[in-house]
């Protein structure tokens, strides 16, 4: 029989919430119990026999995910997995770039510029080139990529998020996961953010047909572009630094909101890593 909260508490537990667990209560223990999956013996005062009966119990509620917490990069990824599961990888270079190629046990997979690096995309999995695992929110925009089903080529024509439909509940998150945090990074250091777009693969335009500080286009995917604004703090004026991101007007083809938003997340953790981490660093798995 499956071990809720209250089971636990009321039929196992000593209910003296003496803390030595390392929670104030013998409530909140069970609650950690059952939906993080913490070790039953951590409560000192349960008999070893007790003990494993209930882990027979709670192995099984965990297997089938009864009470324990969502994991929501988990359940996107799935999500994203289904939605291009029926796509071919043959059919995908000529609609979101990229080249065919076959590993070393003859499976095909699409080889696809990723930034400044290659995607090797399978049927059920994306990896970097040579296998190097990407993060489980990068898996989830390239995979709802492959499925969005779109085929424009990009059309020179920018558009900010207010400007796309239906944004208007992601406008904030932007705001307050990418732009601020870019502004912030780069406040005072106009060249580190130039160098670190540079060494993502951007191209520099001239910033001043923008009206701001720096402008690069970089490629997070060939069929996806982004225009990048920078204008840097102005300490004697009162003006901080400031960071807008423009977006191909085709990008609605090629990604849903969210998928644009977890994108341009991924550009700040990799603008940052480009500018501030030492090269050796570089070279150690991105493990998320
Ligand atoms: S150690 Fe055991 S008895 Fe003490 S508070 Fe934690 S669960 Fe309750």
């Amino acid at each position: 029989m499956a071990l809720s909260v209250v089971d636990l508490y009321r039929d196992i537990l000593p209910k003296t919430n003496c803390g030595e667990c390392g929670f104030p209560t013998c409530l909140a223990f069970a609650s950690m119990v059952v939906s993080e999956k913490l070790p039953l013996e951590r409560c000192p005062h349960l008999a070893p026999e007790t003990v494993a009966r209930c882990r027979l119990e709670l192995e099984k509620q965990y297997a089938a995910g009864k009470w324990t917490k969502r994991d929501p990069a988990k359940d996107a990824l799935q999500w994203a997995r289904q939605r291009a599961a029926s796509m071919k990888i043959e059919d995908l270079a000529g609609r979101i770039g990229g080249n065919l190629a076959s590993d070393a046990d003859g499976k095909r997979f699409l080889e696809l510029p990723y930034f400044n690096r290659l995607l090797w995309i399978y049927p059920d999995r994306v990896t970097l080139r040579g296998g190097k695992e990407l993060n489980r929110w990068e898996q989830v925009f390239i995979f709802n990529h492959i499925a969005q089903g779109g085929s424009s080529l990009p059309s020179g024509q920018w558009k900010s998020l207010e400007q796309i439909p239906n944004t208007i509940s992601k406008v904030k998150s932007m705001q307050a996961h990418v732009l601020e945090p870019l502004a912030r990074l780069f406040a005072g250091r106009a060249g580190a953010l130039a160098e670190a777009s540079s060494r993502l693969g951007g191209r520099l335009l001239d910033p001043k047909q923008f009206g701001a500080d720096l402008a690069v286009v970089l490629h997070p995917l060939p069929r996806i572009p982004l225009l990048l604004l920078f204008w840097d703090q102005e300490p004697e004026d009162g003006f901080e630094a400031r960071v807008s991101i423009l977006f191909d007007a085709t990008i609605v083809e090629h990604l849903d909101i969210e998928s644009i938003l977890f994108m341009c997340e991924r550009l700040v953790e990799l603008l940052e890593q480009e500018a501030f981490l030492p090269d050796f660093a570089l070279q150690m798995p991105e493990n998320k």
